[in-house]
């Protein structure tokens, strides 16, 4: 006789961890096991040192307003994610409120959020750029400058070692954030459990199959005794993090027919050394060199992990066939369906320069690297720094209609037609957007529920349904009470 249950959670993650405590709030009464792979919840791309920590919402990343071919910058991204980012505060203000997150500053501090750019077309387009967004309600506060001096002021490393005659200009924004969203997963799973849930570690599922009345029948091993068993569950959520495509595919749904991923791995350089780690109190993000992915835009970070301050440079995008840091080389070749080799082929073909620019990463020397790091921090001494292996992202490959495969760099909620499964595949901008995806989540899989649940949805995100910057009183409003609750002031 197995367990049943209401609700399976894949995978120990940022984004499981989100959904868990969203379902546990709308309904209390469901039973809910989430099982994780690893011995510790957030150990690949949630873990702090395996992502870069910024609380994406377009104040830095240039990557977010590209420039249109007649000369315009387009703010729709930067706006959108921005937005998202406000649904992720107020949700975690919530938490705050309701006693889920005792101390805030435990996941996310203040840390400004800055853009620099060097070069006369450079420097234009970062002024049109702040023109662009200097009104608009999200970005109020955000300061420019084309001063050398200020911009030393704003962030002390940048600027010495470099020509006098070099044009440079900055964005400022002060309440930019760093997220340790390892740390917050952890608060979320407890609390899960401690209200019920049943959290497992080490235990990995290994196949999701529809049955004939409707259950889901969840395989799973313990990888210590490594013991089968099989749980019944009415929902899978399968936030297995990149091994969600795999998973998915095995589950048999016809709407991940045409889905692939294209793995790419990243690097970072650390440094912990007190005396330089004191100088910059900032997030600088820099433009991306040509033919690289938007996630590989060079920034110059502080980050703050576990009550310790480092300075985090990178990534240096890189090329593995694994799917998660932990996976195996074997994962994109499992990954291989008569459904889509064509998508996966036409990518690799139509995107030759990113092929390029990853295969130039790969082999890049220690002085090409120390250099990079050198273009944001001119006086960097390389024996302070050392290089690690972040995280594992897996980009969604797409079949479109019209185009055939494309690569993209969001994230992408697959779910099957009766709501009874879905998955997250993609990354990006990923962890500071989990709360507006997994709301996407429960949009798409209890359409029946959601009149039901609507009003408590909005009493935690009181934006939810709303574009929140179309009303500047209640984006002043949000902005204001969010960082309050999270002590960002
Ligand atoms: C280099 C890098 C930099 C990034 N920088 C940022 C940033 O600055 N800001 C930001 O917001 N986001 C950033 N991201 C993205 C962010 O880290 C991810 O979007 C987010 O962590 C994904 O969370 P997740 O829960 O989906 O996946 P994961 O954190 O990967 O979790 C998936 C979990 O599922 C488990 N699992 C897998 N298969 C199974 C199975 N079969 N059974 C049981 N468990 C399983 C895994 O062990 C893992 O713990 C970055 C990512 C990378 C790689």
């Amino acid at each position: 006789m197995h367990k049943t249950v209401d609700v399976v959670i894949v995978g120990g993650g940022i984004m499981s961890a989100t959904l868990g405590t969203l379902l546990q709030k709308l309904e209390p009464s469901w039973s809910i096991d989430l099982y994780e792979r690893l011995g510790a919840p957030a150990e690949e791309s949630t873990n702090p040192w395996n992502n870069a920590g910024t609380g994406h919402a377009a104040l830095c990343e240039l990557n977010y307003t590209p420039e249109q071919a007649d000369g315009s910058i387009a703010t729709a991204s930067a706006v959108k994610v921005n937005e998202q980012f406000q649904v992720s505060r107020q949700f975690w203000s919530y938490l705050v409120d309701e006693g889920i997150i005792p101390s805030p500053e435990k996941f996310i501090v203040p840390v400004p959020h800055m853009s620099f750019v060097w070069g006369e077309a450079n420097v234009d387009y970062l002024r049109r750029r702040f023109d662009a967004l200097k009104n608009h309600p999200l970005f109020t506060g955000m300061q420019y400058t084309e001063d050398p001096a200020v911009i030393h002021q704003w962030a002390p490393l940048l600027m010495p070692g470099r020509s006098k005659n070099e044009p440079v200009a900055a964005t400022y924004y002060a309440q930019g954030t760093d997220v340790n969203f390892g740390a917050l997963t952890e608060i979320l799973l407890d609390s899960m459990a401690a209200n019920g849930a049943t959290v497992r570690m080490n235990t990995t599922v290994r196949s999701v199959k529809r049955r004939a009345d409707g259950l889901w029948a969840v395989n799973i091993v313990n990888e210590i005794g490594k013991t089968p068993s099989t749980v019944l569950a009415k929902f899978v959520f399968v936030g297995a993090g990149g091994y969600a495509l795999n998973l998915l595919q095995r589950s048999g749904i016809p709407e991940i027919r045409g889905f692939a991923g294209f793995p790419v791995s990243g690097q970072f350089y650390r440094c912990d050394d007190p005396a330089v780690v004191a100088q910059h109190q900032a997030k600088v993000y820099g433009r991306a060199s040509v033919g690289a992915p938007p996630m590989s835009v060079p920034h110059l970070d502080t980050r703050v992990v576990d009550g310790g301050t480092s300075l985090l440079f990178g990534p240096y995008a890189g090329f593995t066939p694994k799917f998660l840091k932990t996976g195996s080389l074997i994962d994109l070749f499992r990954s291989i369906r008569p459904g889509n080799i064509v998508a996966m082929i036409q990518v690799a073909l139509t995107n030759l320069g990113l092929v390029k620019y990853l295969a130039a990463e790969v082999f890049a020397s220690k002085a090409r690297r120390v250099a990079s790091l050198r273009e944001y921090f001119p006086g960097a001494d390389a024996s302070k720094w050392y290089l690690y292996n972040a995280g594992q992202r897996v980009q969604v490959i797409k079949t479109d209609p019209d185009k055939g495969g494309i690569l993209q760099f969001g994230t992408e909620v697959v779910a099957h037609k009766d709501g009874s499964i879905a998955g997250l595949l993609g990354a990006s901008p990923g962890a500071s957007t989990a709360v507006s995806a997994m709301l996407e989540v429960l949009e798409k899989c209890f359409p029946q529920r959601l009149n039901v649940w609507r009003e408590q949805i909005v009493d935690m995100i009181p934006s939810y349904g709303t574009v929140l910057s179309a009303d500047p009183k209640a984006t002043a409003t949000s902005l204001a009470r969010t960082a309050k609750a999270l002590k960002l002031v």
